[in-house]
């Protein structure tokens, strides 16, 4: 099995759904919102998983990080901080306003 998940179709255009679809198709696509972000490689192709996908997906697929969904993720801007392993924004422009944050999972 080679090691690199199918990225597949653009999942952002589905939200922040996980990005699980058994060939690729739309019946096959997970319908559960995502609680993982996931950067596949370094050129930030990334995507979204649920917990039980984020689960197969560590088993079976190589990825550079991964971190809980946060306010910023997916949003317009945000930028991902390998540093705190979140996303963030980069200005002082808030992506979305006065979201509660997550703790990050160590
Ligand atoms: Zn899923
Ligand atoms: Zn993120």
């Amino acid at each position: 099995m080679q090691p690199f998940a199918p990225l597949g179709r653009d999942v952002r255009l589905r939200g922040r759904k996980c990005g699980h679809s058994p060939g690729d198709t739309p019946a096959n696509d997970c319908q559960n919102d995502a609680t993982w972000h996931i950067a596949w490689d370094t050129a930030m192709e990334n995507g979204y998983a649920c917990d039980p996908h984020m689960t197969v997906a560590r088993a079976q697929y190589v990825f550079v990080a991964a971190h809980r969904i946060g306010p910023d993720c997916g949003m317009p801007g945000a930028l991902w901080d390998f540093d705190n392993n979140r996303c963030t924004c980069p200005d002082e422009q808030p992506c979305l306003t006065t979201a509660a944050e997550e703790p990050i999972p160590a």
